[in-house]
């Protein structure tokens, strides 16, 4: 079978476990830099220019869509979906999941808890939002963030108004939030792929910082999850309509809330914690596909 990675970097831990893990199970695989490909239509007919010429298509394919490129990464979803290309992400899936808003409003619609969030889309409006939703500190986030970069906490209005500034010249809008704290730093990231979950891990954040991600220095350990939290995972993924992905929950006084979810996961943390052949499980999946 040939499997194609759209992948920006072969390099990359991911992107090299996946290919690995498809040549070990017999497939040939070709990792795809997507940022070299451009959708084409030529009347009806759909085409991906790859650095300019028609890209051979694979049997199936594994997006793995960097945050930086979504839009491109999306264009590219919806071609292969036109040239019956079977994968396992789906554009709308990504588009949600990707806008940390929309992800939360499309949660708490399907009544899933989720943090107390306010969209805010000027300092003011923050100001504002912040008053009401008191005590600090309180969580300022940049809607499209990665590897929390783009999280902050402001312990008073004044830091607020001066997170709230900052990020408004990145994104026009920004996101309030509770900070949770009684998870004392820790979150817990499961990966869903299909209908199972597969693997979980417990996050703890670096001491001194709040921010529980990898790229933050926060240490990874296995986790079961309880039926609860499974079944909780689960709508979650059903509910945004990502099959492979990372679902973040923090734990809370009113039980667990969704954080986010990650459409294109990173497998070094949660593979090195918890020894799941988690990149073997996306390809099997894959493959089921066709
Ligand atoms: P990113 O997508 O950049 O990883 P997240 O929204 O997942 O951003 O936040 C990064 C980390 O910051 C989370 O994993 C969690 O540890 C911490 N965090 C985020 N929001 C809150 C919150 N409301 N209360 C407490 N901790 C939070």
């Amino acid at each position: 079978m040939q499997i194609g990675i759209f992948s920006r970097g072969p390099s990359l831990y991911s992107t090299r476990r996946l290919v690995e893990a498809g040549e070990a199970l017999g497939h040939e695989v070709e990792v795809i830099d997507h940022a070299l490909c451009s959708p084409s239509l030529q009347g009806q007919r759909s085409t991906i220019l790859h650095n300019g010429n028609p890209l051979e298509l694979p049997q199936v394919a594994i997006p793995r869509i960097g945050a930086n490129v979504t839009a491109r990464g999306v264009s590219i979803i919806r071609q292969l979906d036109a040239l019956g290309v079977p994968h396992i992400l789906s554009a709308e899936a990504l588009l949600l999941a990707r806008d940390k808003m929309s992800c939360l409003q499309r949660l708490a619609a399907a009544e899933i808890d989720v943090p107390n969030t306010v969209l805010c889309f000027s300092t003011y409006e923050a100001k504002r939002a912040a008053r009401r939703m008191g005590p600090f500190p309180i969580v300022v986030k940049l809607l499209e963030s990665t590897h929390g970069v783009g999280v902050a906490l402001a312990h008073n209005l004044f830091q607020l108004e001066r997170l709230a500034e900052g990020f408004l010249q990145l994104q026009d809008r920004i996101l309030l939030q509770e900070y949770i704290r009684e998870s004392n730093g820790a979150d817990i990231r499961a990966l869903v792929v299909g209908d199972r979950i597969v693997a979980a891990m417990e996050r703890r954040a670096a001491p001194g910082e709040f921010r529980a991600n990898m790229h933050r220095g926060a240490t990874a350990t296995a986790v079961e999850l309880s039926p609860e939290d499974e079944e909780l995972v689960m709508r979650t993924a059903r509910t945004i309509g990502v099959e492979v992905a990372g679902v973040d929950l923090i734990p809370s006084r009113r039980g667990a809330l969704v954080m986010e979810v990650n459409a294109s996961p990173g497998l070094e943390g949660i593979e090195g914690a918890t020894k799941v052949d988690i990149a073997g499980a996306i390809v099997r999946y894959a493959i089921s596909k066709l």
